[in-house]
């Protein structure tokens, strides 16, 4: 049977846990041979395994490596580029927060949120859209967030990350529409992950009535519109930012 990311190359980011974990087996679920990047080595050998093992049409590939390391990035797509020819899905997923007030926000604080959310997409882009452009074909999925639409006190810096991910999705989706790439941007709310876990139980369910859902996402949601924005079915749109979050940004 014919899967419908047969044989495509997909990249994607923060492959080790939560989100980006469950993009890495819903796109090896449909066909596509996915490297998997993280710096957590053995959580991406793991997830080798259970790709394996589940038996999915696709591969997952472990790539360890740290997004603030621009030569890394660079590196590594070299050496994907040599070693299977093509790169057709790119999904910027791996993220980090550091919240605090702005008041006592260091520098420290604001510049690895934008280098880890912000700075290392525009790094990888601008590496993997060079093969995109000779192949005419791509498709870009960058993880943004609500925060970065309504703001949010507390999360300057990240908020401002995810903000600056959706200029950069719709600016490249301009610029290289002509050339078969699109490129967008998926916008979670609360998903249960390490990263929401580490919020505390009363700030967690004083959310909870705001959401009309009335629930946090999982991960697998967050996926499936990742899938569907790297898929066939969305050839046709590009600069859009879909909004996953239960309805709690309307
Ligand atoms: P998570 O469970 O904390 O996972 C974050 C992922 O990013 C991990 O795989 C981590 O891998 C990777 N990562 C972090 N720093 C990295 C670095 N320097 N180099 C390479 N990889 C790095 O978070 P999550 O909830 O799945 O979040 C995934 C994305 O969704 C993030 O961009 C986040 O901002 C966004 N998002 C999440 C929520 C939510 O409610 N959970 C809401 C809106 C948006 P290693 O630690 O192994 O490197």
């Amino acid at each position: 049977m014919e899967h419908a990311l047969q044989d495509q190359v997909a990249v994607v980011t923060g492959g080790s846990r939560g989100i980006g974990r469950a993009i890495c087996l819903s796109l090896a679920r449909d066909g596509a041979q996915v490297v998997a990047i993280a710096r957590d080595l053995d959580q991406l050998t793991l997830l080798a395994k259970e790709s394996r093992e589940a038996g999915l049409p696709g591969s997952i590939t472990p790539c360890r490596l740290d997004m603030t390391d621009r030569e890394g990035i660079d590196d590594a797509i070299k050496q994907i580029m040599a070693q299977r020819d093509r790169i057709d899905i790119l999904v910027n997923n791996a993220g980090i927060t550091r919240d605090g007030l702005l008041a006592t926000m260091d520098d420290d604080q604001f510049d690895e949120v934008l280098t880890v959310n912000l700075r290392s997409a525009f790094w990888i882009m601008r590496a993997v859209v060079r093969p995109m452009i000779g192949a005419r074909r791509g498709r870009i999925v960058n993880v943004s967030s609500i925060s970065g639409i309504t703001g949010n006190a507390g999360q300057a810096n990240y908020a401002a990350s995810k903000a600056g991910l959706i200029g950069l999705t719709k600016s490249i989706a301009k610029e290289l529409g002509k050339r078969n790439i699109t490129c967008n941007a998926v916008a979670p709310g609360f998903i249960t992950t390490d990263m929401t876990d580490r919020l505390p139980e009363q700030t967690k369910e004083a959310v909870k009535p705001h959401i009309p859902l009335r629930r946090f996402g999982t991960s697998e949601e967050i996926a499936a519109a990742v899938r569907f924005l790297v898929g066939p079915e969305a050839r046709y749109i590009t600069g859009h930012v879909l909004v996953v979050d239960g309805g709690l940004s309307m």
